[in-house]
């Protein structure tokens, strides 16, 4: 069995002169059969071992990207969203200070990120937009404008049965209302030097984010490709409301990671989460960034 190495740091590297440098909001175990879809345990437990209960262990690692002209959060972690009651079944394990804090410890006061984005608008993505204050919810970040795709947007501040397990309305609705959103559709760029590349699979509206400076790239995979391990290119999670659209969408997003030799963020990845990308015939592999 796998010897994990979990990875509690921060990681900070550079792409041409953007800086980017991976957070840590915390832990979740979700059931490993969930997480691998169709592959089977045999398989998937030589990549990340089950515990007791057959789940396995991901982080959630927001970003910090500071460009020549913007300071960006990519992602949030849960914060608050999940109410206390519901941390044992999913395994949550955040013991640490909430994003806002993370970011000023990385050394940026959180007054000055200006744009937050999100691949996708899942709870473990989106809880840390806003922050409890005296029991009501307010941006994390009082002076950015948070860019969503408007799709996303719309399915999770309304969700349907379908989705309603999956999105927490009450911590994201303070953001339109205090004016900071700005909705998107498709491809479009966030900041100079940063865009969504629009997917769908994972939800009908998931888009990765590419960064991008002085010919060198960078990409975070949001949910598209959880973790290193799940590069395989069918190797796609349960909770994929479209598993053969994530596919496709592997199929067409990898030729582009390995043609620019872009660093690979993994968002869940319980070991270092930098990566990048080879192709060996039609296998890819993602290999830590030294
Ligand atoms: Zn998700």
């Amino acid at each position: 069995m796998k010897q994990v190495q979990y990875f509690e740091g921060r990681a900070t590297v550079r792409i041409g002169r953007i800086s980017v440098t991976t957070l840590l909001d915390g832990w979740l175990s979700l059931d490993g059969g969930a997480m691998y879809g169709i592959v089977p345990k045999t398989l998937w437990e030589q990549q990340l071992p089950a515990d007791d209960r057959n789940r396995v262990r991901m982080a959630m690692r927001p970003l910090l990207v500071q460009t020549p002209t913007n300071t960006l959060v990519i992602e949030s972690g849960l914060g608050q969203a999940v109410a206390p009651e519901l941390h044992e079944r999913y395994g949550i394990d955040r013991k640490g200070p909430l994003l806002g804090e993370l970011v000023r410890a990385a050394g940026i006061e959180p007054d000055a990120v200006d744009t937050v984005a999100c691949t996708h608008l899942h709870w473990d993505h989106s809880g840390g937009l806003c922050r409890l204050r005296d029991g009501n919810y307010e941006p994390t970040f009082a002076k950015a404008t948070y860019v969503a795709q408007r799709g996303e947007w719309e399915i999770a501040t309304k969700p349907s049965n379908l989705h309603k397990a999956s999105y927490t309305p009450a911590s994201l609705t303070p953001i339109e209302q205090r004016g900071q959103l700005r909705l998107v559709e498709g491809n479009a760029e966030i900041v100079p030097g940063v865009r969504f590349e629009f997917n769908g699979g994972h939800t009908e509206n998931h888009a990765v984010i590419w960064l991008q400076d002085q010919g060198q790239s960078g990409c975070f995979l949001g949910d598209l490709v959880p973790t290193a391990s799940h590069v395989p290119l069918a190797w796609i999670s349960a909770y994929d409301i479209n598993a053969g659209g994530s596919f496709h969408a592997r199929e067409s997003l990898y030729p582009k990671l390995v043609a620019t030799q872009a660093q690979c963020f993994f968002y869940h990845e319980p070991e270092y989460p930098v990566r990048r990308m080879l192709q060996s015939g039609s296998r890819f592999l993602a290999a830590p960034v030294s």
